[in-house]
């Protein structure tokens, strides 16, 4: 396979040709020891849309986000707010290739990766975007506050009206077993109660408009 080894132009193609891209995609070293391209899973468009950090052994092997441990607890802290994973989520990572030994995407692999984070997002065109770990946050945001400080709070996209809110990362729950009131578990499904609201007004304002 012939693989693309400098930055596409992707402003003006579809979903599918990007995606196409970036399965034979060789613009970082992670592309030496991948086994799949994980591109992003989801409706196109959506107005809801998760970004973590990038792919596990799992979704490596099957070129799909979040389908490990950590993605099993997602759909579960999605279900438990009344939202379907699969109808209402548009999934992708910061980098499309799994970093060896789980470790955190270095910044050239992330700036080298953000064009087709960038073009998902203008494709999928979310009302909602959430930010699931330290990673992501720096990644669209720039914002390398810990997580502790900065989940649960609203920010916008650029100068777009698309909110963000960052979350914890399902990884990171999984560590944090506690259900108690102020643990991680707890804060997450409070951040999740507010996301789904505002899915709803989302939905509604799209209702009125029709
Ligand atoms: S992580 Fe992104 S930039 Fe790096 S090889 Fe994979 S698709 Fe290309």
């Amino acid at each position: 396979m012939d693989l693309f080894k400098k930055s596409p132009d992707l402003s003006k193609l579809s979903y599918a040709q990007i995606e196409d891209i970036a399965k034979k995609c060789a613009l970082c070293d992670l592309a030496k020891t991948r086994n799949k391209v994980v591109f992003g899973n989801g409706p196109v468009p959506c107005d809801l849309m998760l970004i973590g950090e990038g792919p596990g052994a799992d979704e490596d092997e099957q070129g799909l986000p979040f389908v490990g441990r950590a993605g099993q607890l997602l759909t579960k802290i999605f279900e438990s707010v009344g939202i379907d994973r699969n109808k209402e989520v548009y999934i992708a990572n910061t980098v499309k290739c799994r970093p060896p030994e789980n470790r955190t995407p270095k910044d050239e692999e992330t700036k080298a990766c953000f064009p087709y984070l960038e073009a998902q997002i203008r494709i999928v065109a979310p009302k909602i975007i959430l930010l699931a770990g330290a990673p992501a946050c720096k990644v669209i945001l720039g914002n390398e506050e810990p997580m502790s400080k900065i989940r649960g709070k609203w920010f916008k996209y650029k100068d777009t009206d698309i909110s963000i809110m960052p979350v914890f990362h399902p990884s990171y729950l999984l560590r944090s077993p506690s259900k108690e009131k102020g643990a991680p578990k707890w804060l997450t499904w409070q951040d999740m109660i507010e996301v789904k609201n505002a899915l709803d007004c989302v939905k509604k304002v799209k209702e009125l408009e029709k």
